[in-house]
């Protein structure tokens, strides 16, 4: 393994393209940015990055141990065929992991995260459920046994995601010659939205083929413009609550059902799916939004400015730490990466509080920033030693 951890600088880029889309669609005359939908959506994003910086090592670890005592087939990584099967491969795989994300109560909870933002632009790309990867790379395993070499696999799988970034925006519209056949930003608004004749539809990385081969495929409709979100909507702006939300509800309802087949058997079941006497209590709840898209009130809590400036402050120094924390991660000892883990955390959960106008834990302030800068000063450290 790399003593570097990349995704760490594709936070700067990603930063980037995020202001010229918001920069294009403002020259446009359109508001499709929300401040605290974003904060949420960047939130959720660097709580997935820490995530898959602590368990990348030990799932790849997984992928290669396959791969070297079972795979099947021996792939040159010289030829283009290899590269071709397994462009193909990779995808094929996160179809499946994605449809089977969307159909299973216990990974709709891995996956959720993904689909809650209710304004869809590039900062929705960076929304992800933060244990994603502590399920997925189960999926891409049947890759290693038939004999792709692992530098092939990380170069496709970056490549799946690198490329998935640019379809979460409403600046591009249909785009003729590709659509139905690649994943467009067309195709992926129609995967976020949460219109009925949208909900489990176009499941697809790079390709959309995969969707028309196993009936999952919609195209946008004029008269049917997306409405993005969740039917259960999200009412939290706190990136921790809003990661468990799904699987919380899976936990309660596992303690109050009476019958003891349903509490194991619910995480397995169809997404959505309750036992009867949890529904039967929980009537009163407005819960899921049955009627499917359009008109909801987004959760969108009213705060003050100087909220607003302190939390872009604190995400933007947040962002430059976490920049350096996971390009470096594979190489810092174990107490730096959880003091990291835990002050980011921290930070993420206040930032939320606030735009909520909670203030219960401002008062963490007073030491959290201090300590991250600390943090910083000790991450050069490495930098200075490495
Ligand atoms: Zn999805």
């Amino acid at each position: 393994m790399s003593d570097y951890n990349i995704n760490g600088l594709a936070i700067p880029l990603f930063l980037i393209l995020m202001l010229v889309e918001y920069g294009v669609l403002r020259l446009q005359g359109r508001r499709l940015h929300r401040f605290n939908d974003s904060v949420n959506s960047l939130s959720m994003g660097l709580l997935l990055l820490i995530s898959d910086a602590l368990l990348k090592a030990y799932t790849f670890a997984v992928f290669i141990w396959l791969w070297q005592h079972h795979r099947l087939l021996d792939f040159p990584v010289e030829s283009p065929v290899t590269w071709l099967v397994f462009f193909l491969g990779v995808d094929f795989c996160y179809y499946w992991f994605h449809r089977v994300a969307h159909q299973v109560n216990i990974l709709w909870g891995a996956h959720v995260g993904h689909h809650q933002g209710e304004e869809y632009n590039f900062t929705t790309a960076l929304r992800q459920s933060a244990f994603q990867y502590a399920f997925s790379w189960v999926f891409y395993l049947p890759l290693a046994v038939l004999g792709c070499p692992p530098v092939v696999f990380v170069v496709q799988f970056v490549v799946l995601k690198m490329y998935q970034f640019w379809l979460h925006t409403q600046a591009i519209n249909r785009i003729p010659l590709i659509e139905g056949v690649m994943s467009t930003p067309s195709s992926h608004r129609v995967h976020h939205a949460k219109n009925p004749i949208y909900i489990d539809r176009n499941y697809g990385g790079t390709l959309v083929i995969w969707d028309r081969l196993f009936g999952t495929w919609q195209p946008e409709l004029p008269e049917q413009p997306c409405h993005y979100g969740t039917t259960r909507p999200l009412d939290t702006l706190n990136p921790v609550r809003a990661n468990l939300q799904h699987w919380a509800m899976l936990a309660r309802d596992t303690v109050t059902t009476a019958r003891w087949q349903d509490k194991l058997s619910l995480w397995f079941r169809p997404t959505g799916w309750r036992p009867a006497d949890c529904l039967a209590l929980d009537a009163g709840d407005p819960g899921m939004q049955r009627t499917g898209c359009a008109d909801r009130p987004k959760y969108d809590p009213e705060t003050t400015r100087g909220k607003k400036i302190y939390v872009g402050c604190s995400m933007m120094l947040t962002f430059a730490i976490c920049t350096v924390f996971i390009f470096l991660s594979p190489q810092l000892p174990a107490w730096q990466v959880a003091t990291g883990t835990l002050l980011v955390v921290a930070g993420l959960v206040v930032a939320g509080d606030l735009l909520e106008n909670r203030t219960r834990f401002r008062w963490l302030e007073l030491v959290r920033i201090p300590l991250m800068l600390w943090f910083a000063v000790s991450l050069w450290g490495a930098i200075a030693a490495g």
